[in-house]
Order: C-alpha cells, then sequence, then structure tokens
C-alpha cells in the first residue's frame, strides 16, 4: 500500500528539512522521469510503518516579480496533482504571511486530502504564528519542527489513516484523476479538478438497515453488477447522485454483504464503522425505530462528534412503527438527553424498504453539511461575545475574573473559534458550556460539533 504526500508552501518554511527528515538518503531525483520538471525532488519516506512516496517543490525562491509567482503556483499545482494528500508547511515564527494565503486559496480547491502543519514550533516563539494559522480556515494545525524531529508520531496518526483510504478509495472510485506528466511545462494546462461529492458515511447497528438503506439510493442492480456500476470488490465506497446531488458513501459491514466479498463480517463491522467516519463530512448515524438509542448507536454517535463530523440521526423502518406522534415525542427527548454534545441534531425518520421520508434525509444531510461549513463574521462574534458577557460574567478565580477580550473563528468543519482572555487555564467548563450553547443558538448551528478554545495574547 503505498501513497504520495506533496511537502507545499512557500520558501523557507522548512519543507526541504522536512523532506530530508522523511526520506533520509532514499532520494530519487525526479527529473529522469519524462515531462517533469527537476524542481520538483521526489524522494522515498518511511514513518512508523508507513511507507510512502514525497514529492517536495524543491529550490523555489520566494517570488518577488510576476514569472517567477508564476513558476511558484505552476510548481505547486503540479506537486498537489500528483498527491494524495498534500501537507501545508507553514512557519510558526514568521505567521501568516501574503503568500501562504495565496497557497492556501490553491490548496483549498485543488488538494484531493488536505494537513496543515505549523513548523519550527519548538519553544514559545511560535505561538501567535500558530494561532495565525487557525486563521487559514484549514483546520487545526498540525505542531511541527522538522529541525527537531518534533510532531513526527502526531504526523503519523493523520497520515495513517488518510493513506488506508486514498490507497483504496481514491483509486478505486476515481481512475480518472492521474495527472499528464508529459503536459508542457510553460503552457501546463490546469488539470481539471475532480466535483467533490458530499461524502457521508451510514453507520448504525447490525441490522438497522444499512444496506437497504444504500441499495434504495443506488438502485439494487448497480450494487448487484460490480465494478463498472461503481462498487469494485475491494472498494469501500460508492458514488452516487442523491437527488441533484453527487454524493460518496463510505462502506459499512451491510455493502460488503451485498456486494457479495466473502470477508467476515464480524471483523470488518467496527473498524470498517470507524474509517467510515473518519473519512466522512456527514455522517448519518441509522437507528432501528424498534430499538433507537442503543449502547453501540451511542457510541458512534459519540465518535463522529469526536471526530468532528457533522451528524444526521435517521430512524429507520418508521413503516412499521404503530404510534408514530408518541414515538417521534420520545425520540426527540432520548435524544436530547442522550447526546446533549449534539444538541439540536437533526432527527430524520425513514424507511429505507419503501423510500418514504429519503428527500428528507437528504435534506437534512445538505443542511448539516452547511452548518458544518457555516462561517461567523469576526465582527459579528464579537458583538454577540460582549452580550454574552453581560448576561452571565466569566468566572473569577481566586476573585480576579476572567476577562474575553477578543474572539474570532478559526476554523470551519465542524466550526472552531478562539476567545483570547486572561487566564485561560483557569476558564470553567460549564463557563465554554454557555459560550457554546450561545453560539450554537444565536447562529442557528444545531447539531454540528463545535470546538471553542480560550487562548491567552500570544
Ligand atoms: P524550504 O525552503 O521550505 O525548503 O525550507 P528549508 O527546509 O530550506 O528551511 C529554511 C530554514 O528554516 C533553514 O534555515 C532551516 O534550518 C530552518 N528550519 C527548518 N525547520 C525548522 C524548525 O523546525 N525549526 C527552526 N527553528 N528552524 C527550522
Ligand atoms: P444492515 O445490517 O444495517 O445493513 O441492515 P439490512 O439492510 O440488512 O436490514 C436488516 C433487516 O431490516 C432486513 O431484514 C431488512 O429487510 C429490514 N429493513 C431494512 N429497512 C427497513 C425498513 O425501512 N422497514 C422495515 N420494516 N424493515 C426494514
Amino acid at each position: 500500500m503505498s501513497f504520495t504526500l506533496a511537502i507545499v508552501g512557500r520558501p523557507n518554511v522548512g519543507k526541504s528539512t522536512l523532506f530530508n527528515r522523511l526520506v533520509g538518503k532514499r532520494l530519487a531525483l525526479v527529473d529522469d522521469r519524462p515531462g517533469v520538471t527537476r524542481d520538483l525532488r521526489e524522494g522515498e519516506a518511511r514513518l512508523g510503518d508507513l511507507r510512502f512516496t514525497v514529492i517536495d517543490t524543491a529550490g523555489l525562491e520566494e517570488a518577488t516579480d510576476e514569472s517567477l509567482q508564476g513558476r511558484m503556483r505552476r510548481l505547486t499545482e503540479r506537486a498537489v496533482d500528483m498527491a494524495d494528500i498534500c501537507l501545508f508547511v507553514v512557519d510558526a515564527r514568521t505567521g501568516i504571511t501574503p503568500t501562504d494565503e495565496v497557497f492556501a486559496e490553491i490548496l483549498r480547491k485543488r488538494a484531493r486530502h488536505l494537513i496543515l502543519a505549523a513548523n519550527k514550533c519548538e519553544g514559545r516563539a511560535a505561538e501567535g504564528g500558530l494561532l495565525e494559522a487557525y486563521g487559514l480556515g484549514l483546520g487545526e494545525p498540525l505542531r511541527l519542527s522538522a529541525e527537531h524531529g518534533e510532531g513526527m508520531p502526531e504526523l503519523y496518526s493523520m497520515l495513517q489513516p488518510l493513506a488506508d483510504v486514498v490507497t483504496e478509495v481514491d483509486r478505486a472510485a476515481a481512475p480518472d484523476t492521474e495527472v499528464d506528466l508529459d503536459e508542457d511545462e510553460t503552457d501546463a494546462p490546469r488539470v481539471p479538478t475532480r466535483e467533490k461529492p458530499l461524502q457521508i458515511a451510514v453507520v448504525g447497528r447490525p441490522n438497522a438497515g444499512k444496506s437497504t438503506l444504500v441499495n434504495a439510493l443506488l438502485g439494487e442492480d448497480r450494487l448487484l453488477t460490480g465494478p463498472e456500476a461503481g462498487i469494485t470488490r475491494d472498494a469501500i465506497s460508492v458514488s452516487l447522485d442523491w437527488g441533484e446531488m453527487p454524493v460518496r458513501i463510505f462502506d459499512t459491514a451491510g455493502m460488503r454483504k451485498r456486494a457479495k466479498v466473502t470477508e467476515k463480517l464480524e471483523k470488518l463491522s467496527v473498524s470498517d464503522g470507524l474509517r467510515a467516519v473518519k473519512f466522512a463530512e456527514v455522517v448519518v448515524v441509522l437507528l432501528d425505530a424498534a430499538i433507537p438509542f442503543e449502547q453501540q448507536d451511542l457510541r458512534i454517535a459519540a465518535l463522529a462528534e469526536r471526530e468532528g463530523r457533522a451528524v444526521v440521526i435517521a430512524v429507520n423502518k418508521w413503516d412499521a412503527e404503530p404510534d408514530k406522534n408518541a414515538k417521534i415525542r420520545e425520540l426527540r427527548e432520548a435524544c436530547e438527553r442522550l447526546l446533549p454534545q449534539l444538541r439540536g441534531v437533526p432527527l430524520v425518520t425513514v424507511s429505507a424498504k419503501t423510500g418514504k421520508g429519503l428527500d428528507r434525509l437528504c435534506d437534512a444531510v445538505v443542511s448539516a453539511h452547511d452548518v458544518w461549513n457555516r462561517r461567523v463574521s469576526t465582527s459579528r462574534l464579537n458583538q454577540w461575545l460582549t452580550g454574552m458577557v453581560e448576561a452571565h460574567p466569566p468566572p473569577a478565580p481566586g476573585g480576579r475574573r476572567i476577562k474575553l477580550r477578543y474572539m474570532t473563528q478559526a476554523k470551519t468543519r465542524p466550526p472552531g473559534f478562539v476567545v483570547m482572555c486572561s487566564n485561560p487555564k483557569e476558564m470553567s467548563e460549564s463557563y465554554e458550556r454557555y459560550l457554546i450553547n450561545g453560539l450554537r443558538q444565536d447562529f442557528d448551528m444545531p447539531g454540528t460539533p463545535i470546538r471553542l478554545w480560550m487562548r491567552s495574547q500570544a
């Protein structure tokens, strides 16, 4: 199993240092390959038990004139298109520069999988830059020190699950994204970016109706007819249009069952569920209306929340439910009580068997995805924060009230906020919960995980 990682970022952030650390002496120059510019270096990397190819845009100088900027962009785009995963490196000591923003823009549009890394994180000089890195909206930055070898275990734990997916999913489901290496360097046409389908995992206990649901969406024959139709023997996802929306649904044991794969189901179900959650944007937790909110259902919903996915709860076999009105009230109540971390999570009743409710489920998935991507402006947030503090002042440990100075949204997918304050270590959990619940309510973000970080001024 192997994949390609591109290390990208502006000059001097430490890309080569990281490249050398990952590759050691196992360097292969790419310029003996036809059509590949010698400005890209390639090497065979090892990290723990992972073996992969690394590409580095070596020897770039900070672009000052137009032509250099164009070259930097072209090289980066080429590296990005060759890669399964991009590691976007910024310098935590100098902070985010306009050139970093340009890179972020390219990567946001183009990278298949993206990991943001803040390098030079050893010592305290990195704090400010690290916070700015949140502001790129590309997720929580991975703290690295390429020079000192810090952050390598964390890099491993981010790559490892992605490695499984890119090797199995992207290659199986999207063989048409191969890049033409022979294209002319000077006038490189833009490689068309894949229209990204919304990534969904359907998870739930055995017999909840996962495969019936996926079949209903897919059309029975497609799932049964094999590779060309969208599911290969080992594929762990299927692509389809759900209404107007292109989606990719990640595997559950049930899908394999229908695809007649002979592997042992019990072995597959747990790890597949976890893996599916990791790579989904929206997780649909499918419950059986007759036995809803069992331990296993709650565990998987909680896991989806911890992983920061948007969550939709679908209650299946609604056709067989005798007292629908009483049941829905009971379900709503149970949901709020048992999953407080996902307050307001959408709850949709469906029948995978009859197809009833599937349109509403689709709408719920789309809107959960929107909420998960939502961005609130800094000015609105700060106005809101003032009101929240007036209504209910923060704790005053040891008689000194914590001051909340400023707040900004650091990321989306899921929404994450940084609050600058005095004495963040003393902030109480209950006050944080007050803020999170307030954000949820006032900015209409039901159901989605919300992250909040309290920080002192760097
Ligand atoms: P590239 O242009 O992005 O490939 O950057 P280089 O790998 O050439 O590194 C640029 C400079 O940053 C060099 O002087 C490195 O020694 C230094 N550098 C790289 N990684 C680190 C790090 O983790 N911490 C610190 N303090 N310096 C680093
Ligand atoms: P999985 O293990 O989660 O993939 O569940 P299956 O899709 O294999 O379904 C388990 C059982 O529940 C099968 O007997 C299905 O026919 C039944 N089932 C699935 N969806 C529905 C539904 O909407 N209504 C009813 N009444 N039965 C369903």
